[in-house]
């Protein structure tokens, strides 16, 4: 049986991998959707779907420098993990100074949605998911119309 879009649960991983608003897990962080873009880092002001604010107190994202590089560590453990499995590390040869490069390459690349989705993750460090923020604010502004 189908269930309609808005009564789905949208799980945590995913919907911060999205760059969706922590409260409602349905609203855009983001005016643009696409991270490599022309201002891919203006955020909404508050959620188009449920009210949230985007920043929730004055010089809020610092704190994402802490998610940034933790994710950069992440990510270069993986790649490490990756190269060492599929192409193998050896003192022998420069096999090495290729993974660092590589890594260097690939964290260069990913700039612009790491430093999104650090954002994102961070403001769900403080925002609470609320199940019903999305239909409650449609129901308010249906009221408020009325
Ligand atoms: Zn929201």
């Amino acid at each position: 049986m189908e269930t309609p879009k808005q009564h789905q649960h949208p799980k945590y991983i995913p919907s911060v991998l999205k760059l969706k608003c922590p409260h409602c897990r349905q609203g855009d962080m983001f005016v643009n959707r696409r991270s490599y873009s022309k201002g891919f880092m203006k955020m909404n002001d508050t959620c188009p779907v449920c009210g949230q604010p985007m920043e929730i107190e004055p010089s809020f994202c610092y704190g994402t420098g802490y998610v940034s590089y933790a994710l950069a560590v992440a990510i270069t453990v993986a790649s490490f993990i990756a190269w060492w499995v599929i192409i193998g590390m050896s003192v022998h040869d420069n096999r090495f100074f290729w993974w660092i490069g590589l890594n260097a390459v690939l964290l260069l690349a990913l700039q612009p949605y790491l430093m999104r989705l650090s954002r994102t993750v961070w403001l769900s460090f403080f925002v609470r998911y609320d199940k019903d923020a999305a239909s409650c604010n449609i129901a308010n502004s249906h009221s408020a119309a009325a």
